[in-house]
């Protein structure tokens, strides 16, 4: 019997260093797309499990008691396939969601769309240097908006598909500090993010602030899951909780 902790984020891991302190018996999943994921402490599984009947085998083989999915924010996918899955066969499911920067102060004065189709359209109307921090897999709706600036874009993992030859691609992986920030985003005119909330990238929206140049976020969908936690250590009395003793 083993808990599931469907991961990549970093709250992930620090639910996996709690679980392994409560030695409470879980394993880790991470998709695989990173080439050099961070690993949590414990087991780990990487690679999908074949969509909802593919997690359903997984969870009836490993004799999964209860399942936190605390995937990023944007990885909507594989909640809703956990919600499936664990409804289906009665499984107690955990969502572990990082708050939003919605609610921030300031927040009020940024531009928020529902999805990157938007972001693109209207980062063409506010910049012609746009710093894009959307992640990899959604580069390609900006691509054609955005053909014609210099954009700078900001992923871990080299991009799969041509980019335009104005912009400028970096590599790196957060956390990121204040004034590495400030260094990088000079030039910089518009900037583009997901709402991902937490601390690690917060540092880009202060330097936007700073500069008093124009923010599009990125709205999150809404969470659906029942049992929602923000923070890794509620995650783990949760699951503490459940566990056989
Ligand atoms: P997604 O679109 O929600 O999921 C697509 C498919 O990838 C899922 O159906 C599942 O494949 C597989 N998958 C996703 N997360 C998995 C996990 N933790 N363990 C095993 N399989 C997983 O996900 P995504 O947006 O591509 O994100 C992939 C991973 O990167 C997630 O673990 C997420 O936490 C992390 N991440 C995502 C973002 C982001 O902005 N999207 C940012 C930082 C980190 P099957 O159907 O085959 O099971």
């Amino acid at each position: 019997m083993t808990v599931l902790v469907l991961g990549g984020t970093s709250e992930a891991r620090d639910l996996a260093v709690m679980l392994q302190e409560a030695r409470v018996r879980f394993v880790s999943s991470l998709a695989g797309r990173v080439a050099q994921p961070r690993l949590p402490v414990g087991a780990v599984q990487i690679g999908g499990f074949g969509g909802v009947s593919g997690l359903r085998s997984y969870l009836m083989e490993l004799r999964v008691t209860a399942v936190v999915d605390a995937t990023h924010p944007f990885a909507r996918g594989m909640s809703a396939n956990a919600l499936a899955a664990c409804t289906a066969d009665g499984v107690p499911l955990l969502r572990l969601e990082r708050p939003g920067w919605s609610g921030v102060p300031g927040a009020e004065r940024w531009h928020w769309v529902d999805g990157h189709d938007e972001a693109a359209a209207l980062t063409a109307t506010l910049g012609s240097r746009p710093f894009l921090t959307v992640g990899r897999q959604s580069l390609g709706r900006f691509v054609e908006p955005l053909a014609d600036r210099a954009a700078l874009v900001r992923v871990v993992d080299e991009p799969d598909i041509v980019l335009p030859d104005l912009w400028t691609v970096l590599r790196s992986r957060g956390p990121y500090g204040l004034e590495s920030e400030r260094a990088l985003m000079a030039g910089v005119d518009v900037l583009v993010t997901k709402d991902s909330g937490g601390s690690h990238t917060w540092s880009k929206m202060q330097v936007a602030d700073e500069r008093d140049i124009p923010v599009v976020v990125v709205r999150r969908t809404a969470v659906t899951a029942s049992e929602v936690v923000s923070d890794p250590a509620s995650a783990c009395a949760w699951v503490v909780a459940r566990s056989p003793r």
